[in-house]
């Protein structure tokens, strides 16, 4: 069966030069997008989203957790209804398009493709996200 899921990786010092996504990818032929990465010599952090069958993408996880920390993310996001008033600010600022107007103009958050970024957060006029902190 088909999967998506997103993850947060902590890869410590030891380990930041290894090759280590593109080893997951060759050796389960899944895709893995790297949404966001910070990388210091000390540690690196990446959001990655795997792509493909089910026992792959396990697979591809069991490969990572060697080399680093791992996470899977669930919900991070929460708009607060009665303080939006969907104005739309926040929609172009999503890097993974969890946010969109719904044809009665309504913006609609969607949680499981929420990364957790917090760009919307900061452009919110109303404060009406939270994200929980990564
Ligand atoms: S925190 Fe906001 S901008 Fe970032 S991914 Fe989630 S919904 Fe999109
Ligand atoms: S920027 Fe804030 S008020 Fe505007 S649509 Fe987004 S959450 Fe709602």
């Amino acid at each position: 069966m088909l999967m998506k899921k997103r993850i947060y990786l902590w890869v410590p010092s030891e380990n930041v030069h290894k090759p280590i996504i593109s080893n997951a990818i060759l050796n389960t032929k899944i895709n893995i997008n790297i949404l966001k990465a910070k990388i210091e010599p000390q540690e690196a952090f990446l959001i990655l989203e795997l792509n493909g069958d089910e026992d792959k993408v396990n697979e591809a996880i069991e490969y990572l957790s060697k080399y680093g920390e791992i996470e899977e993310i669930s919900k991070v996001i929460k708009r607060d209804e009665e303080k939006c008033v969907d104005c739309g600010a926040c929609i172009t600022m999503c890097p993974v398009e969890a946010i969109k107007m719904d044809d009665d103009f309504s913006v609609v958050f969607d949680e499981n493709e929420c990364i957790g970024c917090k760009s919307c957060v900061k452009v919110c006029p109303f404060k009406a996200i939270e994200v929980d902190d990564i």
